[in-house]
């Protein structure tokens, strides 16, 4: 078995980077130009806190969809497993990610998982607070802690470039209003969606995403327990099934761990047990996952004999 090590990871990186070529970076991010096409970055952690890092692993790129783990988090916590599934459902959709017509199909009208735009937007609309800007803040409170890092923040420009593209997110949601799915204020839950989207974050931190789904729900730094170790569970399932969009089957075949990528080109990793993973490569394929990033973490599966249905 390969040694995890960060020139390991540096091998690891130019291997995976020519996949690039084969992506599109995704135009309605602002600065998000050809220019940062090739970039390839990872950084994993471990469960006995070493961290290895390699590439373009310092660049800091919007959340996206990878905010949906964060939510899905909130929400159980907020609510409990029963409610959360009350509004939004279990099951892969098979669709991509942004599907209006599979909304008017399923059980009527409630979204098929929480790692899609309607049952992201549906999930939002459940964290608790009394404000767009304090459920934001609990938002942002639980981010900082589970990452260790103060200093993330959301970028002004992202999250004006989410509204100003967001025609087909508020369709989705105002028909889920139209429906009953989605209770509350609309523009609320909108709003506070885009603004999870927009939070910058680099590989460090997205490993530290993939880190805590993996050691259980513990601060990194307290070890005290942040969220009950069973909603983690829900969480790492669903993005086993449904967190590389209409590709997630493939990555269960080949990488065989819990993934959950964002159309920015971000993927958290986290192999239970084991590590968290972070990558960052904008090239994202048509159904949206970063193609570099996806090549690397089917990689490192093989290298490192991640793949939790059998190592052979
Ligand atoms: N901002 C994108 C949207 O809501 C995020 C989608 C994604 O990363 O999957 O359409």
């Amino acid at each position: 078995m390969t040694e995890l090590s960060n020139s390991y990871l540096e091998e690891a990186i130019e291997d995976s980077r020519p996949y690039a070529s084969q992506g599109k970076v995704n135009m309605n991010l602002p600065d998000y130009g050809e220019a940062n096409k090739d970039y390839l970055g990872v950084s994993i952690i471990t469960t006995d806190g070493s961290c290895y890092s390699a590439g373009d692993h310092d660049q800091y790129i919007p959340m996206q969809s990878t905010s949906k783990v964060i939510s899905l988090m909130l929400a159980l916590q907020d609510f409990g497993k029963d409610r959360v599934f009350q509004t939004v459902g279990m099951e892969p959709m098979g669709d991509f990610f942004n599907s209006i017509s599979q909304l008017e199909s399923y059980d009527t009208s409630k979204p098929f998982n929480p790692m899609i735009n309607a049952g992201a937007i549906a999930t939002a609309s459940l964290i608790k607070g009394q404000s767009v800007e304090n459920r934001f803040d609990r938002y942002m409170h639980f981010l900082k802690k589970i990452t260790s890092n103060d200093h993330l923040e959301m970028s002004g420009e992202m999250y004006e470039a989410e509204k100003a593209n967001g025609s087909r997110n508020r369709s989705l949601a105002y028909f889920m209003h139209s429906t009953g799915t989605l209770v509350t204020d609309v523009e609320e839950a909108l709003d506070l969606y885009y603004r999870m989207n927009a939070v910058m974050m680099c590989c460090h931190d997205f490993a530290r995403v993939g880190l805590f789904l993996a050691k259980g729900g513990l601060d990194p730094d307290t070890e005290e327990s942040l969220i009950p170790a069973h909603h983690l569970r829900t969480v790492k399932a669903i993005m086993m099934t449904s967190g590389m969009y209409n590709s997630s089957g493939h990555y269960a075949v080949e990488a065989g761990f819990p993934c959950k990528s964002g159309v920015s080109g971000s993927i958290i990793g986290t192999v239970p047990g084991r590590m968290g993973i972070g990558v960052v490569g904008p090239a994202i394929d048509e159904k949206g996952n970063s193609t570099a990033g996806g090549a690397l973490i089917k990689k490192l599966s093989r290298d490192l004999k991640l793949n939790m249905f059998g190592i052979e």
